[in-house]
């Protein structure tokens, strides 16, 4: 990645920033972490053909930089006090079989694991986060699955290393948009450091969730052993859902309400008896936020710039409705 000032940060503190944002070791075609196999095929392939092409200022990274100077300095305390019954920042390692037409093929599963402890019970794993507060939310409804993937492949690679399997598995996410007047402490929702914790005994979901890496392995496997093009990313791969209803205030920046339709924006409205109250319906066209915000490979898939565009256009012809339905 290279990485630009075009802001004139001072230059000690852009070294600083660069330093804290690093880069990730290469890895070959037969190694992959568990973190990289979130990502759709065609978004691991572009990420590895062009990683070092991307250019992004050093001020698009500091999110990220400010949740990696978190997470060290956690883990250099964590590291400092750990007795024996703790493993700190390790990385195991397991090799999965594929099946090509190539032949079969021994791949390398990495994960590096936050921290591994044992008490009495047996073997927990524990990893933190710094994270919006609607990530936190949709983990609590079940909805966010990329997380509960992350602690079952890590829970399958320390079995592969130890023999015995992790119980359990906690994210630790400390929500950077809750505010202090949001906190509240009777409400685990709107705690500052909020624990989800997966129970990791479902050897069905580990079928399944091993299932599928092993079929992304074998998509990206034969892009890079021939010269096919690697299939195209789903709707879910580009973070891209139904086009929502947004109910809220004109001068309000938060929704009171996200809704599917403008008659379930209504029936919202009725039922808080906000009629009447100024609150206004906005469509929000469908955003493949995967593409548009965060895929560093944007730059080079036509798949990727056709879907921005369309919601670029999609959004010039969005619809506004009064609280009587009535487009404005
Ligand atoms: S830009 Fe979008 S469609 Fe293209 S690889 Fe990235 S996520 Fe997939």
């Amino acid at each position: 990645m290279i990485l630009t000032n075009k802001t004139g940060i001072v230059k000690p503190l852009a070294d600083a920033i660069k330093a804290l944002y690093g880069s990730h070791p290469k890895m070959d075609i037969y190694q992959y972490s568990a973190t990289e196999l979130l990502k759709s095929p065609k978004q691991v392939l572009l990420n590895r053909q062009h990683g070092d092409e991307v250019e992004k200022d050093l001020q698009e990274v500091i999110d990220a930089v400010l949740g990696t100077a978190w997470h060290k300095a956690i883990e250099n305390i964590i590291v400092s006090q750990a007795d024996d019954s703790c493993i700190v920042e390790q990385r195991f390692k397991a090799p999965i079989m594929i099946s090509t037409e190539w032949g079969d093929k021994d791949i390398n599963l990495s994960g590096g694991v936050d921290l591994l402890y044992r008490d009495n019970a047996g073997l927990h794993i524990v990893d933190w986060k710094t994270c919006k507060l609607t990530k936190l939310d949709k983990a609590r409804d079940g909805e966010e699955d990329d997380w509960k993937r992350q602690l079952y492949t890590y829970a399958f690679l320390i079995e592969a290393t130890f023999g015995e399997r992790p119980i359990d598995g906690t994210i630790y996410g400390f929500p950077k948009d809750l505010t202090n007047a949001e906190f509240n402490i009777e409400d685990p929702s709107k705690f500052k450091v909020q624990a989800i914790k997966y129970d990791l005994s479902d050897r069905e979901y580990e079928k399944e969730l091993l299932t599928d890496i092993k079929a992304k392995l074998r998509d990206i496997y034969s892009v890079l052993a021939s010269d096919i093009e690697p299939r195209e990313c789903t709707m879910d791969e580009m973070w891209q859902y139904p086009s929502s209803f947004i109910v809220k205030k004109p001068e309000s920046t938060r929704a009171s309400k996200v809704c599917e339709s403008v008659k379930d924006a209504m029936s919202f409205l009725v039922d808080k008896g906000w009629i009447g109250k100024g609150y206004m319906i906005y469509e929000r066209p469908s955003e493949p936020k995967n593409c548009s915000t965060y895929c560093p490979g944007l730059k080079w898939c036509k798949q990727g710039q056709k879907a921005v565009q369309d919601w670029k256009d999609a959004q010039t012809r969005a619809k506004t409705f009064n609280d009587k339905g009535e487009e404005v």
